[in-house]
């Protein structure tokens, strides 16, 4: 089966750089979320970033014409119906993804193969909610979409290597480069970037080094474009926090315990950059 029609379910930051990314290579898209707002605000985002492709002369006036035309924007799920591939990229909640899986599963045909984005949840778990459990697989985008290279492409513990096959080629075919990972948690990305950040924010609360000092040695010494405790505020210390949770619960490791400093912040309300306040103000 070709595939030519893509859902994405979500529109938010991850859902509309993934529709952007398929448009802009020729796929036709429906993009689901539970409101008109958040379609509208997707779109937009959608908008202003191909404006940005095009005044760097990535595309033209008139690929950005078609690409949004290639976008259909819906609140109604059923219209999912007929797609050839769908990918999920919904509120990181497991009550939220299993929901809409089972919904998929009824809605599209037995064949259609069923991917989430998301950063931590068990693509085995997710997939043991269907009854095509080889059918489902994680495809791991990495934040903005539209610029970013790699995509960690999960296999659950069921996922058929033609499952894999469809989707590593289906990145190819966004100019994206596939990472083979096995279903663990955090993947690979932030099993090994979260223990990362976590490590830079004890030295802060140990008064190793400021978030600044801490900052300049990874961009300087490492050649780091941004220092852990800038991108961890780019990143949310509500999410960081998250998924250090899923580290420590999953591998039951003590080095994986999150650092007493973001959980005071989180607690605080400072999210970082989104806030408007992490370990730097905004
Ligand atoms: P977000 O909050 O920006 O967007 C989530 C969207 O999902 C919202 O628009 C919300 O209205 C919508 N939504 C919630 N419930 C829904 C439902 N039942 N049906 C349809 N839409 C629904 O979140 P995000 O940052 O885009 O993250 C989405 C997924 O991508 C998560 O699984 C996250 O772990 C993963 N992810 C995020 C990043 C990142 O840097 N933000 C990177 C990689 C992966």
């Amino acid at each position: 089966m070709e595939i030519k029609r893509i859902g994405v379910v979500g529109a938010g930051t991850m859902g509309n750089g993934i529709a952007h990314v398929f448009a802009r290579s020729g796929y036709s898209v429906v993009l689901c979320d539970v409101g008109q707002r958040f379609l509208d605000r997707g779109l937009e985002t959608i908008t202003k970033n191909l404006d940005r492709e095009v005044a760097k002369n990535k595309i033209t006036l008139d690929d950005k014409a078609s690409t949004l035309k290639r976008i259909e924007a819906v609140v109604d799920r059923p219209r999912l119906a007929d797609c050839d591939f769908v990918i999920e990229a919904a509120t990181e909640k497991f009550e939220i993804k299993t929901e809409i899986f089972r919904d998929l599963e009824r809605l599209t045909r037995p064949e259609i193969i069923l991917a989430s984005n998301t950063s931590s949840i068990s693509i085995t778990k997710l997939a043991a909610m269907t009854k095509r459990p080889e059918k489902v697989i994680g495809m791991h985008f990495f934040n903005p979409v539209p610029v970013m290279k790699l995509v960690e492409v999960i296999r659950g513990l069921a996922t058929s290597q033609e499952t894999f096959a469809t989707v590593r080629d289906l990145a190819v075919k966004l100019e994206k480069t596939p990472v083979e990972v096995n279903d663990a948690p955090g993947f690979v990305s932030n099993r090994v970037l979260m223990p990362l950040l976590n490590e830079a924010m004890y030295a802060v609360m140990e008064g190793v080094a400021t978030a600044e000092a801490v900052d300049e040695v990874f961009k300087l010494g490492m050649a780091h474009p941004m220092g852990p405790l800038t991108l961890a505020d780019f990143i949310g210390l509500d999410v960081c926090l998250d998924i250090m949770r899923v580290l420590h619960d999953g591998l039951g490791d003590p080095k994986y315990r999150p650092c007493p400093l973001l959980i005071k912040m989180v607690d605080a309300g400072w999210l970082g950059r989104k806030s408007g306040r992490g370990f730097y103000q905004y």
